[in-house]
């Protein structure tokens, strides 16, 4: 079982260049510290705030997340030579007859972790998410042809109704969300209902990102992405 596991460093702050000590989660089991659960979905594990001059820096580092009651393992890989470990790893693990973790992943960033923790948390599948985004990147194309969207991180917001709406956060500049885009109360489902029988169960590749998302569409062709939208703009 993997346990909590912190590494401390002393560290030179980049704003104002005074040493202090920082604490990096190397390993992060939930059930024994369920704090920091919503730390990572926060991604304040990543985040360290200078004593001298009270600016915060942004880490990423390599971190072991597990919550063994969803029987979840996401592997963090901060650097490419991690990354394959970690990915390698992953796939013994996968190929395994009584697996210990049902949800195995590597994630390259900080956010991508608090991604997948909070789509865990919401019983989400984050390769229906992950096909979700390209539909809202479709979209948004067609509605503001001129803005460039770097990525979409999967949240949730309250409508005026005070119902929670899933939907994407928009990146468009480096750690920078500007704005929020729900989806239609029932693109999850539909997407599901389309995809289901085409998804491998249980799932054989560690990595689900936007990359994956497009190579299953090319290897479906006979599946495309519903035309409809699946933002809601009302
Ligand atoms: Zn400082």
């Amino acid at each position: 079982m993997i346990e909590t596991r912190t590494d401390k460093q002393n560290s030179a702050c980049p704003f104002c260049h005074e040493t202090h000590e920082i604490t990096l989660y190397t390993q992060v089991n939930v059930m024994s510290d369920p704090d920091l659960k919503e730390q990572a979905i926060t991604g304040k594990l990543f985040e360290t705030e200078c004593p001298h001059c009270g600016r915060v820096q942004y880490m990423t580092y390599d971190c072991l997340y597990t919550d063994p009651l969803k029987k979840e393992l996401i592997l963090l890989g901060s650097t490419e030579k991690s990354m394959a470990e970690f990915v390698s790893y992953l796939r013994t693990l996968m190929d395994q007859q009584t697996p210990e973790y049902e949800f195995l992943r590597a994630v390259e960033a900080p956010e991508q972790l608090a991604e997948k923790v909070l789509e865990k948390e919401y019983d989400a599948d984050d390769r229906i998410v992950e096909l979700a985004k390209l539909a809202v990147v479709r979209d948004l194309k067609k509605e503001e042809p001129d803005r460039k969207v770097l990525g979409l991180i999967y949240n949730l917001a309250r409508d005026d109704c005070g119902r929670e709406a899933e939907g994407f956060m928009v990146v468009d500049g480096h750690h920078i969300a500007s704005d929020f885009v729900p989806l239609k109360q029932n693109a999850i489902s539909l997407l599901e209902d389309r995809y289901r029988s085409l998804l491998n169960n249980p799932e054989t590749d560690p990595v689900i990102d936007r990359k994956w998302a497009a190579r299953f569409l090319e290897t479906h062709p006979q599946a495309p992405l519903p035309e409809e939208p699946v933002m809601d703009r009302s």
